[in-house]
């Protein structure tokens, strides 16, 4: 299969010519079949990637197994060295690799760009990390011994991946596993398969040992995944995706006692209190909502807003989103991409439908657009009453849904009235209230005033059904270390 000429031109690079193959012990190996990858901004194929089988993925794991003893015993400043290079490389390489982001995922250049500079900051930031576990020495209260604690790398870790950030997801794992001494398999979304490869090839380039990193794509993801957490090889599970899909991993690992870093799902509040500044609202809300067309765990689901400001919040809101311009990921002037497919374009448009039929009134959008390719216009409902399903699930779409509030005990109640906790944003100028209010937030994290939080030196993850863990950080590479306590006299 060769891309459209077109296409390749407008890419700078032929898809169908970059690796498509799985990734195991430092070789690159057929699979058991193709799986087709698609262009969301046409619903074009546009190449194949290798379907791995269950064998395939136990040889990936014995490919880490092997690997593990060296790596583990490689000094931290070597990993560091290595993990420093991976940044370099992908920093060199960012226009490429926004591109080849915006093909397969259909998110905006801009958006794509960005991905790429957060994805390689994950190898920068652990690189730092990598020479920067320390451990404890202390006394024993009875004064008989020393308690000397260690953290030494868990093992072979298995790493699971969502479409949305096909590049950020892969590092924020990748990196701080590396960092610890661990060797792993990474299982990326098929829907996203090139970034993933590319990035394999990256890494090899820039030192990372034979089998320290194997990449498998496959269309039996529960098989294959579920053959991995059964092998006594595997100690760690590292998952990125939807809470549905965590559950059911999280009852398979339990077999074997896996350590499980879980991020998932969210309902992100937006809360904007009267006393906001209106333009910085706006300007968080934009991000918080539109940054990957509003395919993000992290993306502003429900908006809260206070009387007083909401009939200018909302009117102002639904001019910018509706301003976008919306078209092919990869083309310069977009500033709004496709969804991923036609599934993702059903869900938003049955929750929208499901909100105007209840009575919530439409501002902007509210319809895909008839054309080739996965296009939701940028949609805002206001007014949206309580019951409406839009409320209760996660829209992983460019559509803004606000309903008011009165006081600041009904906007917190309101935040809270979810089985996610990943994120949430407040907007004040009180800056007590910011925080009062941050602290009653059910949410691993709170954007105080800012609509973007995600940064790598930071702790990232989720409360409730959100997810287990954290990622970035120093926490981010003690998820890949088991703790060592040697009680020693002397
Ligand atoms: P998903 O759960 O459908 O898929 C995630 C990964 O799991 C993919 O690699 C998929 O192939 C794999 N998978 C699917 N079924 C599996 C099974 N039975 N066994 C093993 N693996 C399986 O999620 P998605 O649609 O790719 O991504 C969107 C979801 O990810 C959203 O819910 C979003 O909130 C969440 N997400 C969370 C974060 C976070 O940091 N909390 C970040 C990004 C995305």
């Amino acid at each position: 299969m060769t891309a459209q000429p077109r296409l390749a031109d407008a890419l700078g690079f032929d898809p169908a010519k970059l690796p498509g193959d799985l990734w195991i012990g430092g070789a690159w190996r057929p699979g058991e079949g193709r799986i087709e990858v698609f262009d969301p901004s046409t619903g074009a194929a546009i190449t194949t990637v290798a379907d791995a089988s269950t064998a395939d993925a136990l040889e990936a794991v014995a490919a880490a197994h092997a690997a593990l003893p060296g790596w583990a015993a490689t000094p931290p400043r070597r990993r560091s060295e290595i993990l420093r290079r991976c940044f370099e490389l992908m920093i060199e390489r960012r226009d490429m690799l926004a591109r080849l982001i915006s093909l397969e995922n259909g998110k905006a250049l801009p958006d794509a760009t960005g991905e790429v500079s957060y994805a390689a900051e994950f190898f920068r930031w652990f690189s730092e990390e990598a020479v920067r576990l320390g451990g404890e020495l202390s006394v024993a209260p009875s004064g008989a011994n020393r308690i000397l604690v260690q953290h030494q790398p868990i093992g072979v870790a298995v790493l699971v991946t969502p479409w949305n950030f096909p590049a950020a997801m892969a590092t924020r794992k990748i990196a701080p596993a590396l960092a610890a001494g661990c060797t792993c398999v990474l299982k990326p979304a098929t829907e996203t398969p090139l970034t993933a490869y590319v990035l394999a090839r990256l890494c090899a380039e820039a030192g990372v040992p034979d089998g320290v990193l194997n990449v498998i794509t496959t269309a039996r993801a529960g098989e294959t995944v579920g053959a991995m957490l059964h092998d006594p090889r595997v100690r760690k599970l590292s998952f990125t995706g939807s809470t549905a899909v965590g559950r059911r991993l999280l009852k398979e690992a339990a077999d074997q006692v896996l350590s499980c870093s879980m991020e998932l799902g969210g309902n992100a509040p937006f809360v904007v209190f009267d006393d906001a500044d209106l333009e910085a609202a706006l300007d968080g809300a934009m991000i918080a909502k539109m940054r990957n067309g509003g395919e993000a765990c992290t993306a502003a689901n429900r908006f809260i807003v206070q009387e007083g400001i909401a009939p200018a919040f909302a009117e102002e809101l639904a001019g910018r989103m509706a301003a976008l311009p919306l078209g092919a990921g990869y083309d310069p002037a977009t500033r709004i991409g496709p969804m991923i497919n036609k599934a993702a374009i059903e869900t938003i448009s049955g929750l929208v439908d499901d909100a105007v039929g209840r009575g919530a009134r439409l501002l902007a959008g509210g319809r895909a657009l008839d054309r080739a390719g996965f296009y939701f216009p940028p949609t805002v409902l206001d007014r949206v009453p309580a019951e409406a399903a839009i409320g209760r699930e996660e829209i992983f779409g460019p559509v803004a849904a606000i309903r008011t509030f009165a006081t600041e005990e009904e906007a917190v109640a309101m935040a809270n009235d979810t089985e996610y906790g990943l994120i949430a944003y407040v907007f004040t100028s009180d800056l007590a209230r910011g925080l009062r209010v941050s602290e009653r937030i059910e949410a691993g994290m709170v954007g105080l005033n800012r609509g973007l939080v995600s940064d790598p030196a930071a702790p990232f993850g989720g409360v409730k059904q959100s997810g287990l863990g954290r990622e970035g950080g120093h926490h981010g590479i003690l998820e890949f270390c088991e703790t060592k306590y040697i009680a020693a006299s002397w």
